[in-house]
């Protein structure tokens, strides 16, 4: 088997498309050579050697040795340097490099090869020799770290403290004689920490930096991050091992990383940070303040530290001239790591980059504009779940603000909550149900859970890409980086800046589109939903088949669907009108009444609110469909608490006595599998009546008002048999036939039912026989197919899914295998008796993507999902139809 792949030179064993084998990294790297590009020259260890790893009891191919000792000759034929050596000795990186990317989530090891013979030959070969002694204690620190198990706080301690003592405060005044001492004293740490000195074999290095790198696939913030993202663990991670260029020799060399386009607002722009003599982990970690790359960004961040286009002009226009030609062949946007050593530009990394959706949005539309992609590539392009971050609100620009620092807008929205100084403590305060804004002064991959818990992050230090703003982007989480006027003091549990204090517990708003940290509560706004948004869209309804609607009731949520481009109303939830003021009362007296004579009484009550509420849900969605579910509650929903009867009792001038007694006989063990649905309005027909009754006059009226006819969707709820339906439909026609008669109007309707029993899914095809449409309700098909109450679920689904039992939570995502099959079922079963029959979905599934994708799939007419849900649900649905 071959398990290595090497590149360099101007080719490469692999390519793009083997990412799959080689991790991205190891595949882009390829590529890149294979187009000619400056990268140092390596070779990628495949991931089917993570995979056999962990298959053999942490053991390696046996041809592994062999294979890298050639590639490793390789590399050094073409540096003209020897893997060991003490004259020329080839010095390399050890980089890990997954399918999916992972930043920052698995370790890297630079300059491996050091020792105490090749230091000294890197140092006479170098015009300066400081660089080689910043080199050996870097990888000391590094090796350590990743491979030894010392902390790497450890080091920084032994700095911090030679700094203070030489009186220094920046690493880059270290001299190579500080250095010297320091490797020293490193040295001995290592020794004092592990009881071994620091192995100065380049061969035992090599192998242990391979074998923690893919030891890193474990590790739990890796698994962490697997988790979050959905990423199997059997993929398995490459590992890169590619000799080193050094960023760290002097002025005329730098490190830096660039987006090809800004990767928060999508402006077409080269952008990005770097540091001038500083190797890679530099940047990320915030240690000091990088300088811009373009001497525009220069100008607009007011930075006094010249950019790269000035400092570097030679190095610069060859990352420019590159910088096109990647984002040519990849058609996409592209996040590139570089390093500039002694002049010379040499590429580390490209990758499509991680973006905002708001960037995403923007960057489709333009490379669609610029003819790169086309529309159908650019609705593929933005992650529809994403799309929630543009619906959240921004700040109101009136209102006034009381900034008390600014940092680097680092990822867009505004947040505001509670202030949290660690990530246990967010995690906690998201679990009362708290807003909080965690704080701190750096992120790190242990903060992900806190980060996630947070409505938004705010650091004092680090840049555009620290680990707070990268994840931060990613998760969609408004977020303020480098915030440096702000002090964080852990222990007393306070920020202060300017003067003022404040503590944990108290709220701040941060605006992560200026950087703005903001005392107290801001008023929030809408989002706009106009531009880059309103195009792509176009070009998603354009493409997609499945009609999109809402599940809506009120006026306000009616509103909201329309303006989010619902195609009409899938669910409207009789049910959530009966809780208002006023019409409570009604309803328990319904409810409570012990013949027909006192529910008909209690129900005149209700018919003029039912039908103003079914008026103004017309006039709103006028010209579009709308369904109406008839009530559909367990009854205990409605009933007063045994505190309330007193009152009740007393308000209505019912006997306390018959009431208790009703309650009594209307009291159900398993209310979700009791009296409700339809059983309701077979066994309380005057019910269904008088909703018919207001749905009808309230069409008619509808649509003398707008002018556009109104053609209202009755749907009986909980059918497991046509002769449920039937009965209830009944009652319905005839209402539509008394008020057509009544009105001198013929009303137009249609009658259809749930499918939300697995009997009803079964028997679809006697049903369709009446029946003009079916809505799937899978919230209900789940429950009832799985045996789970949604409710009482929360203790064991957790650990199902983690225990890899289900896949993903049943509720938020359909199990297509076994609910699935049932809709599949009612939808073949339905169609070959009628059909032209209706069907479309209602429920949490509507609006989550990949329950979309199976909708279209098995032919579903429309999905219907809550309001902010839609434009997911519209670019869902185009993307499942592409
Ligand atoms: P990550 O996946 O966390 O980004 P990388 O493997 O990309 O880790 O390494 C991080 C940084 O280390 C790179 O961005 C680059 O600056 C530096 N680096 C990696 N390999 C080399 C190399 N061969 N020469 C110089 N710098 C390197
Ligand atoms: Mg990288
Ligand atoms: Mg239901």
């Amino acid at each position: 088997t071959k398990w290595v792949y090497t590149f360099g030179d101007g080719k490469a064993e692999g390519q793009s498309a083997m990412r799959n084998l080689l991790g991205g990294k190891g595949a882009n790297l390829a590529e890149m050579s294979n187009l000619g590009l400056p990268v140092p020259p390596g070779f990628t260890i495949t991931t089917e050697v993570c995979t056999y790893f962990y298959d053999h009891g942490r053991e390696y191919p046996p041809e592994l040795q062999e294979q890298v000792d050639t590639a490793l000759a390789a590399v050094g034929a073409l540096t003209g340097r020897r893997f060991g050596d003490a004259e020329m000795p080839l010095l390399v990186s050890v980089r890990s490099g997954a399918r999916a990317s992972m930043p920052g989530m698995m370790d890297t090891v630079l300059n491996l090869g050091l020792n105490d013979v090749t230091v000294e030959a890197l140092a006479g070969s170098a015009g300066d020799p400081r660089f080689a002694y910043d080199s050996y204690r870097r990888f000391i620190t590094m090796y350590s770290s990743v491979v030894l198990g010392v902390e790497h706080h450890a080091f920084e301690e032994v700095l911090e403290r030679y700094k203070e003592t030489k009186g220094h405060t920046l690493d880059t005044d270290l001299s190579a004689q500080d250095w010297k001492h320091l490797i020293g004293e490193y040295k001995a740490l290592v020794k004092r920490e592990l009881g071994e000195e620091f192995p100065q074999d380049p061969q035992a290095q090599l192998w242990g930096a391979i074998g923690a790198v893919f030891g890193s696939w474990m590790n739990p913030r890796a698994n962490k991050y697997r988790e979050l993202h959905n990423i199997p663990a059997s993929w398995g991670t490459a590992v890169n091992v590619q000799a080193m260029v050094f960023g760290n020799m002097g002025d005329t060399s730098a490190t830096g990383v660039a987006f090809t386009r800004n990767p928060s607002t999508g402006e077409k722009a080269l952008y990005g940070e770097f540091l001038i003599n500083a190797q890679g982990e530099d940047v990320v970690a915030g240690i000091r303040t990088p300088q811009d790359i373009t001497e525009a960004a220069r100008i607009e961040s007011g930075s006094d530290k010249p950019s790269m286009e000035k400092a570097m002009p030679e190095a610069y226009a060859e990352l420019v001239r590159i910088y096109g030609l990647l984002e040519n062949h990849y058609r996409d946007m592209q996040d590139m790591e570089f390093t500039v050593e002694t002049g010379k530009l040499w590429m580390l990394q490209t990758r499509n980059g991680k973006r905002t959706a708001k960037a995403a949005l923007r960057i489709a539309v333009e490379l669609a504009g610029e003819g790169l992609i086309t529309h159908e590539e650019a609705v593929g392009r933005v992650e529809p779940a994403s799309l929630d971050q543009l619906l959240h609100p921004t700040i109101d620009p009136k209102a006034e603000r009381q900034v008390i620092a600014t940092g680097l807008p680092a990822s867009p929205g505004a947040a505001c909550g509670e202030i949290v100084f660690n990530s246990e403590e967010a995690e906690a305060a998201k679990k009362a149900e708290r807003k909080v804004i965690l704080v701190r002064v750096e992120t790190s991959p242990e903060d992900i859970h806190g980060m996630h818990a947070a409505e938004g992050i705010l650091t004092t230090r680090g840049g555009m890409t620290s680990h707070a703003a990268v994840v931060a982007r990613g998760m969609g989480k408004p977020c303020v980086s480098g915030a440096g006027a702000i002090r964080v003091d852990y222990a007393a549990r306070t920020l202060s800046v300017g003067g003022v204090t404040l503590k944990a517990g108290d709220v701040v708003t941060i605006d992560g589109s200026n950087g703005q940290v903001i005392r107290g509560e801001m008023p929030m706004l809408e989002p706009e939903l106009s531009g880059d948004f309103a195009t792509l869209m176009g070009w998603a309804d354009a493409v997609r088949t499945m009609k999109v609607r809402a599940n809506a009731e009120t006026p306000a949520d009616a509103r909201a669907a329309r303006t989010f481009g619902a195609e009409g109303i899938g669910l409207s939830r009789t049910e959530h009108m009966f809780f208002d003021e006023g019409r409570i009362t009604a309803v328990r007296e319904m409810i409570l009444s012990d013949d027909a004579e006192g529910r008909r009484a209690a129900l005149a009550k209700l018919l003029p609110y039912q039908r103003a509420d079914f008026v103004e849900l017309f006039t709103i969605m006028s010209g579009l469909p709308v369904t109406i579910r008839l009530l559909d509650p367990p009854l205990h929903e409605f009933l007063p608490k045994e505190e309330e009867v007193g009152a009740f009792a007393a308000e209505t001038g019912l006997s306390a006595d018959k009431l208790r007694r009703r309650m009594t006989e209307l009291h159900e063990t398993n209310p979700m599998l009791g009296f409700r649905g339809c059983r309701l309005a077979i066994l309380f027909p005057e019910i269904a009546e008088m909703q018919a009754r207001a749905i009808f006059e309230a069409a008619v009226e509808a649509g003398k008002r707008t002018g556009e006819p109104v053609i209202p969707e009755v749907m009986v709820p909980l059918v497991f048999t046509k002769a449920e339906f039937d009965l209830v439909k009944a009652r319905i026609d005839a209402m539509a036939k008394a008020v057509s008669q009544e009105t001198g109007t013929q009303v137009e309707y249609q009658v259809g039912t749930m499918i939300e029993l697995p009997r009803a899914a079964l028997r679809a095809g006697d049903i369709a026989e009446t029946a003009e449409f079916f809505s799937f309700g899978t919230n209900d098909l789940t429950q009832t197919t799985l045996g789970i109450s949604r409710d009482d679920a929360g203790t064991f689904l957790g650990p199902y899914a983690k225990n890899g039992i289900l896949s993903a939570d049943p509720f938020v995502s359909i199990d297509q295998e076994g609910v699935g099959e049932l809709v599949k079922l009612g939808v073949e079963r339905g169609r070959a008796v009628r059909p032209g029959i209706k069907l479309g979905i209602c429920g949490e599934h509507g609006g989550d993507p990949d329950s979309i994708a199976f909708c279209q799939e098995v032919g579903l007419d429309y999905v219907s999902c809550s309001p902010y849900r839609v434009p997911i649900a519209r670019l869902a649905a185009a993307q499942a139809a592409l």
